[in-house]
């Protein structure tokens, strides 16, 4: 991962850094993620409920700028087969100045294990009851006082699918960030995880809006990706590839009506990913069989769906 400092000013009050989520699978972390990002940001794929790795979802407003790690499940070692897993929550842990523990309200196991875990954690944590919809009061008032000596920051109940209680653990969220600049400024072009999430999600955006056989033909090139100065639209410049001249005149479609398609629903995800306006721009191109050399795109950096190989 590469993370530019910015160096040419002090903080001056802003806020900025990782924020790791963590939870035992199932209790709502990357539905969280999503909410606190605005849409769905943490690119959620149709393999979505097998989070394996890190997943980098960055809020920035004016006075701050959170880069959340989205965890795959972190179980204690006596349960859990995916020692690898539990090493990668872990170390998304020892990079993060926040923590937030999500506990599935209706699900006591989740609830037991923010008890347990409260204990390993070492930086400033907020404990997040999810799926408030599902229990009443009374029970979590009971959840509230079983976590009460958990050394938490602020205790947060919310229902991620609908958005209630997000916004205030949000807030909760930033002012604990520690003063910084921001970590990621949008402009580097040396900011691999911000590009590949756009590519994602215009990667995205065709698997949803084109037929069957097309989609798995896409791959996703970015091309340019530059900030430009003042108020003007980050500029984003991506080649969508297909293996067919049949292919293309599917994406592009009558009188380029599916690319423009693809190309403004793709730019209103980027957008609300970056909370920046975007320029993107769009071209088609077939590049014959590339997914019989899916190796040799994926180290020339195109963005190509994991089935092919
Ligand atoms: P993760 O494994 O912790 O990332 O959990 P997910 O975000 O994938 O969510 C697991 C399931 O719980 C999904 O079906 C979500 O739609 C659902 N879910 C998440 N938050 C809530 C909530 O607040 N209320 C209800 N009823 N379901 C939720
Ligand atoms: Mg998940």
């Amino acid at each position: 991962m590469n993370i530019v400092h910015a160096t040419d000013h002090d903080a001056g009050g802003f806020r900025a850094g990782f924020v790791a989520i963590l939870g035992l699978p199932n209790v709502g972390k990357s539905t969280l993620l999503n909410a606190f990002l605005g849409e769905r940001l943490s690119i959620v794929t149709p393999r979505a409920q097998t989070t394996q790795r890190r997943l980098l979802g960055i809020h920035s407003d004016s006075a701050h700028q959170a880069i959340f790690i989205d965890t795959p499940g972190l179980l204690k070692p006596r349960y859990t087969l995916h020692r690898s897993m539990r090493e990668e929550a872990l170390s998304a842990l020892s990079d993060a100045d926040v923590a937030v523990v999500v506990v599935d309200a209706g699900f006591g196991p989740s609830v037991d294990w923010a008890g347990e875990f409260a204990a390993s954690i070492h930086v400033p944590k907020l404990l997040c009851l999810n799926k408030v919809d599902r229990i009443d009061v009374g029970r979590l008032e009971e959840i509230e006082r079983a976590l009460a000596c958990g050394g938490w920051e602020s205790v947060h109940g919310t229902c991620a699918t609908q958005g209630q209680g997000v916004g205030e653990l949000l807030e909760a969220v930033l002012s604990r960030l520690p003063e910084s600049p921001p970590l990621y400024p949008v402009d580097e072009l040396s900011d691999a995880p911000v590009r590949d999430f756009a590519a994602e999600m215009i990667r995205e955006t065709c698997l949803e809006e084109l037929s069957e056989e097309v989609p798995y033909a896409v791959a996703i090139r970015i091309e340019q990706f530059r900030e430009r100065g003042g108020d003007r639209p980050v500029y984003i410049e991506a080649v969508v590839y297909v293996e067919r001249e049949s292919q293309k005149g599917i994406v592009v479609g009558g009188g380029g009506s599916m690319i423009r398609r693809i190309g403004t629903r793709s730019r209103g995800k980027i957008e609300r990913f970056l909370g920046r306006r975007v320029f993107l721009e769009l071209r088609v191109k077939v590049l014959a069989n590339w997914r019989k050399k899916t190796h040799h795109l994926r180290v020339l950096g195109f963005r190509v769906p994991e089935e092919e190989n």
